[in-house]
Parts: structure tokens; sequence; C-alpha cells
């Protein structure tokens, strides 16, 4: 990737008019001192070999590209699947977690605080804690505790703190506020994880970079398996947008590769019942960043729906919004019920169970034409097994 990429954060944390470090003054030391240190940790050797050890031994990678025969078959073209559904704990997100843990003990720090909405990130920042044998607490809406009574469990069960958010409307803006809080008072020996590109810089860039080993691998298996070392498409889901960051990061200065990325509109972008940020299209600061966000006619941000709780974000990373502006990426968005369809489809097609979230990116093939000797890359992001309730309730099985 070289330096001057126009896709990638200046010196400032800056994507186009997107980014930032919009944050309060008391936490300017501690967002001083990783922005000073991250990018000398990532490309130190020591970093290197420990992460890429890691990734190989604990998470299982590289994840396999699967050409997927008969869903290629149904639209004509070559569809093959990154199969990020089948690192350890089912989803791509450790692969950040595990980086940021390694970055925290490169700069001595002894315990991680992390929010979660749904859950899946607090798990997966639990399990790298409990590996590295570090201190764990996630904050969490005190209604998403309730709603998500397994991942808590999951949490409690590798050692971490999970602590109720009491306030607002007691889910994810509210949990980011008590860690920040907690952050804050604790600047020391605390480091906060955050679980997608997002956030006050260098956040966004930091977990785009540790995600980039999804991209550097299909560059690689690509020209393994085809005539080509490019695919022409890479499709991914967007929730905060770190796979889809990933799934782009080394295809993003070659203008070839075509970059989809899929929101979820809920129930329909214009139903209020939606989380498809980019289509709303409305600018503010959100967790520290400038970016599209969804905020009322007043300026407050408002709940986000998704029948996928990884995709239910009212926000999205800043270099996606500098994507989108630039018209580097397109952006589509799927329905609920587009992203079931694609769902069963993939199921009864291939015998893959996908998330829901990794379902919304699957659901860009209904809304887009391909060539027959096109490779259409779609990054599966997780595995359904967590969302087998909602499939038993919606398909009535
Ligand atoms: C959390 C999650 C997402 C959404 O997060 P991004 O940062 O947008 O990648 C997507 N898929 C799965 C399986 C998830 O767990």
């Amino acid at each position: 990737m070289s330096k001057q990429s126009k896709y990638q954060a200046d010196e400032k944390g800056m994507y186009g008019r997107f980014g930032g470090a919009y944050i309060p003054e008391m936490l300017y030391p501690n967002i001083e001192n990783l922005k000073k240190v991250y990018k000398e940790i990532i490309d130190s050797p020591a970093f290197q070999q420990e992460y890429k050890a890691l990734l190989k031994d604990y998470v299982g990678r590289p994840s396999p590209l699967y050409l997927a025969k008969r869903l290629s078959d149904k639209y004509q073209t070559n569809v093959y699947l990154k199969r990020e559904d089948l690192n350890h704990t089912g989803a791509h997100k450790i692969n950040n977690t595990v980086g940021q843990i390694l970055i925290a003990k490169h700069m001595g720090k002894q315990r991680i605080i992390a929010e979660t909405g749904a859950g899946q990130h607090g798990v997966a920042t639990a399990t790298a804690c409990a590996l590295m044998g570090l201190q764990c607490v996630v904050y969490m809406g005190e209604v998403d505790i309730k709603r998500q009574a397994p991942n808590v469990a999951r949490m409690k069960m590798l050692g971490a703190e999970v602590k109720a958010a009491t306030s607002g409307s007691k889910t994810l803006k509210d949990a980011t506020n008590e860690a920040l809080r907690d952050w804050i008072c604790n600047p020391e020996d605390t480091f906060y994880l955050i679980g997608s590109v997002v956030g006050p810089h260098p956040y966004p860039d930091m977990v785009a970079r540790l995600q980039a080993v999804i991209s550097e691998e299909i560059k690689l298996q690509i020209s393994e398996k085809t005539s080509k070392d490019y695919p022409d498409y890479v499709i991914a889901c967007v929730g905060g947008g770190s796979n889809a960051a990933g799934s782009f990061y080394h295809f993003l200065d070659d203008e070839k590769v075509k970059l989809v990325a899929v929101e979820a509109s809920g129930m329909g972008v214009d139903s209020g019942e939606t989380a498809a940020t980019i289509a709303l299209g409305d600018m503010g600061i959100i967790h520290g960043s400038k970016t599209f966000l969804m905020q009322s006619e007043d300026g407050q941000i408002t709940e986000p729906y998704s029948i996928s709780a990884g995709l239910d974000y009212p926000g999205i990373g800043p270099q996606h919004a500098h994507l989108f502006d630039t018209g580097r990426a397109q952006f589509l968005s799927a329905t609920d019920k587009e992203a079931l369809d694609a769902a069963l489809q993939l199921t009864q097609l291939e015998g893959i169970i996908p998330a829901l979230e990794s379902a919304h990116a699957l659901a860009a093939l209904n809304k887009m034409q391909f060539q027959k000797d096109e490779a259409v890359v779609i990054t599966l992001s997780g595995r359904g097994d967590k969302d087998m309730a909602t499939y038993m309730e919606r398909f009535g099985f």
C-alpha cells in the first residue's frame, strides 16, 4: 500500500472530509499516546511475528477462499467466498481483538476495556484477554444484557467482568459513554479496545490494518485459483465497516477491482426502522469521528434497526464515508427479508449457514449483473450458529 494513497488516513486521521479525533480534552493524553506508537508497534518484527503466529495457530488462518459452484451456476459467474466464518469464535472480529491485545501488551497495559452491543465484540475481546491473561471489563447496555444472555454468559465464562450501562436507552451508545469514562479515569494501565473501524483516530486506521490480512490473503488466493491476480469484485457487509475495510484494504489503489459495501436497511431505507447510514446520508460526529450517521432533525443520534445485531449501528467508519464520497466503492443496502432469503439460499445451495450480517453481502448478488468470466469475492464475515433462534422463528423450523 503506497503511503500517499488517497483512500487512506492522513497524519490527522482524515479520510477526505471524514474522520479525525473529536474527543473531550480529558482523552487527549490517551489518544495521543496511542497515535504515537501504534504504527511503529504494528510494523515491528516482534509484533508481526507474534501476530502472524497467533493468526495461524490460534485463529486458524489463512481462511479458505472457496469457489461456491452451485451459487456460481445460479448467478452465471464465479462466486468465491472468503471464509471468515471458519475463524476461531466464528467471525472476523478475532483478527482485530488479537491484534489490539498484542498492541496493548507492547504498550505495557494490564487492563482491557471494551463496549459491546450484541456481545459479539465483547466475546472476541474476552477471548483474546483470556488468551493473554489480561483483565477484561466489558460495558454493555442493561437492555442488551437482557437480550443477549448467551454472549453475556460466554464473556463471564472467559473471565470478563460485564458492567451494565444504565443511562439513556441502556444500549450500545450508553455502553460507549461508560467505557470512555472508565478510560479517562484509568489512563495509565488501561487499553480501550474498539471493535470496528470507528471511533477517533487512530482507531479506524489501526483496526483496518489489523483486518487487512483478509485482502492480503484474497490477493494471494485469487492468483492461485484464477488466471488473474485480482478479483473483479469484492463485496462485504458493513456495520461499522471492519470486515469490509479489511476485505478492501489491499485493493483500494487498484481501480480495476470494484468494491461493494452492503448496509442493512432493516424494514426499508425510508421505514424509520433501518441501519442504512450511507443511504440516509446525514453528516455529523459520532464516537469521536466525523462521518455519516443517523440522526434526528435536532441532531440527536437515533436508534438504528436491523435484524442482524452486528449491523445495527447508527454510524459508519470514516474511510467508508470517504469511499462513498469519492465513488471508489459502491454502496448497496439489503432489507431483513432480502438477507434472510440470501441466508437460506446459501445454506441450501452450499451447505453453509451464514451469519445474518454476512447474508446482507450475499443479497447483493440479486442486485448486480456479472459477466461469466468474472471473479466475484464475497466476504462471509461469520457463521450463523448465533442466529439460529432468528432463523427458527422466521422460517418456522
Ligand atoms: C460484528 C459483525 C459484523 C459487522 O461489523 P463490521 O465492523 O462492519 O465488520 C459483520 N459480520 C459479523 C459476523 C459480525 O460479527
